[in-house]
């Protein structure tokens, strides 16, 4: 008898954007073939879980019937581009979202065995014509990441990307791109070698052609230099420290034979979700769902799947992901707008989004036990409670309407960015995390590990003692990010 294996599949969705008949048709296959919960994750795409092997290929088959695909959602290959969510924020998103795709196509690997062994299509026999120029015959050292974000908004957290592609808009229009390069917030316990990075600004270029080849490039110096001898040391961040950036984008402007011009001027004003409805430009609807750490399922009380569904099948709304794991319910006319404002009402999806408490909505937690298999300690499933015992103690001190993020990972890997939120906690053993602050809200600059491999009851009490100070002493811009970093300046 063989084990009963169980695997995750998650699509490949640039952008992260899906259209009502496919979100239909990925709630019968989650139900058909995996635990039936739709995770959203934190790069703009979903999940599901616990899909026996004999489930595999009629799940990527069902997928495929929907003209979606999992090709290099895993492996040492650029993973899912992301990029700001809500189209309302910026005229120019769709420019945007464009580019997301084509940066995905790029970095396609040319290999068709996806189809070979998934969709049962012919066997390709003429390999040659499936030679790599970009990954040649040995993919990436690791896995590569890919974000762009169209300030003001940080929603994407674009610098925890090995490549961050910054819009700049000048008169209306995107002039250009800054782009960085080297981050990612993965570590190792005890391996001090390893550490989180956010991306350095390599510099500007003037058109969406440059930008192609920049990142194109970006990825082909990573591929010759990076790290292939030991996988822990192996991420762009690595290589990039190991170069120097001078050094790495010297390499980089000679391959694609031009020169990157010095950054221009761009500032981030949120990083946040914008919940409930908002209206773009073009007169159109937007209503961002919270969902909290992107679990999309029934429960007795709250039933968030079904509601869905039914704005699914009215084909009145496209899906869209955020990389804070929520749904823009997106595209609404004036006319329908009614009609789904009443299917969110009657699941109460829109008094959920409405009643959660701002510390909720700044939540962020990777699956981590019992799904992840690198798990340590809880994340998803026990946020939401450990949220639930914070919030009295911010109330305690009139802080409870604070956008303050807090973010969990049941390990340092790092999936669900804790390194870069203003309250980070990584997991170290079940029931037992370190705890770091002073990040800020923007995601400009990472927290710092403050407590090691404490529990609850130490986290709560620790928290308690520093809003106390906080709130003694913030004043009205005063974020808890900024202040928890000076805090760890003169703790020092
Ligand atoms: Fe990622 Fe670690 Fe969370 Fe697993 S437990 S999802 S590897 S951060």
């Amino acid at each position: 008898l063989e084990w009963l294996y169980s695997y995750m599949i998650r699509l490949r969705l640039p952008g992260g954007f899906l259209t009502p008949e496919q979100w239909a048709g990925l709630h019968e296959i989650a139900g058909d073939h995996s635990t039936g919960v739709i995770k959203i994750t934190t790069r703009q795409t979903i999940q599901l879980h616990g899909i026996l092997k004999s489930h595999v290929k009629p799940t990527i088959q069902q997928f495929n019937l929907q003209h979606l695909d999992s090709i290099a959602a895993c492996g040492d290959v650029n993973r899912n581009v992301t990029c700001t969510s809500n189209p309302s924020e910026s005229p120019l998103h769709q420019e945007v979202y464009e580019l997301a795709g084509k940066i995905s196509e790029m970095c396609l690997p040319k290999t068709k065995s996806y189809y070979d062994l998934w969709i049962d299509e012919e066997m390709v026999i003429d390999r040659k014509a499936e030679e790599d120029p970009l990954y040649q015959d040995r993919y990436l050292p690791r896995k590569l990441k890919i974000g762009i974000a169209v300030p003001p908004n940080n929603d994407v957290d674009v610098f925890i990307n090995d490549i961050a592609l910054i819009a700049v808009i000048e008169n209306g229009k995107i002039s250009g791109y800054n782009i960085a390069a080297g981050g990612g917030m993965g570590a190792t316990h005890g391996n001090d070698a390893t550490y989180a990075r956010l991306a350095s600004v390599l510099g500007f270029v003037d058109t969406e052609e440059k930008a192609l080849k920049a990142v194109y490039e970006i990825i082909t110096v990573q591929r010759d230099f990076g790290n292939r001898s030991d996988r822990k040391l192996s991420r762009l961040k690595y290589t990039i420290d190991k170069l120097g950036i001078d050094g790495y984008r010297e390499e980089v402007e000679k391959r694609t034979g031009f020169s990157f011009e010095e950054a221009r001027e761009f500032t981030f004003e949120q990083r946040k979700d914008r919940y409930g409805w908002v209206q773009n430009h073009e007169g159109k609807w937007f209503f961002t769902v919270f969902v909290e750490h992107g679990r999309v399922l029934d429960t007795e009380d709250y039933p968030l799947k079904s509601g869905l569904l039914k704005i699914a099948e009215t084909g009145k709304a496209n899906f869209r992901f955020t990389c804070n794991q929520n749904l823009i319910l997106s595209d609404i006319l004036e006319e329908d707008k009614s009609e789904i404002e009443s299917i969110l009402k009657e699941h109460g999806i829109s008094s959920y989004t409405e009643e959660a408490s701002p510390l909720r909505k700044n939540s962020v937690a990777c699956v981590a036990l019992n799904t992840c298999s690198l798990a340590l300690a809880e994340g998803q499933r026990y946020l939401p409670v450990l949220v639930t015992k914070i919030e009295p103690v911010l109330e305690k001190y009139g802080l409870q309407n604070e956008d303050i993020t807090i973010r969990m990972t049941g390990c340092p890997n790092g999936c669900g960015r804790s390194p870069n939120a203003e309250i980070g906690l990584v997991g170290t053993a079940y029931g037992r995390y370190n705890l770091h602050i002073g990040g800020d809200r923007l995601g400009m600059r990472l927290n710092t590990k403050f407590k090691e491999n404490i529990d609850e009851e130490e986290i709560l009490q620790t928290l308690d003692e520093l809003f106390g100070i906080y709130s003694k002493t913030k004043t009205d811009e005063d974020t808890f990010g900024d202040f928890s970093y000076r805090y760890l300046q003169t703790a020092k």
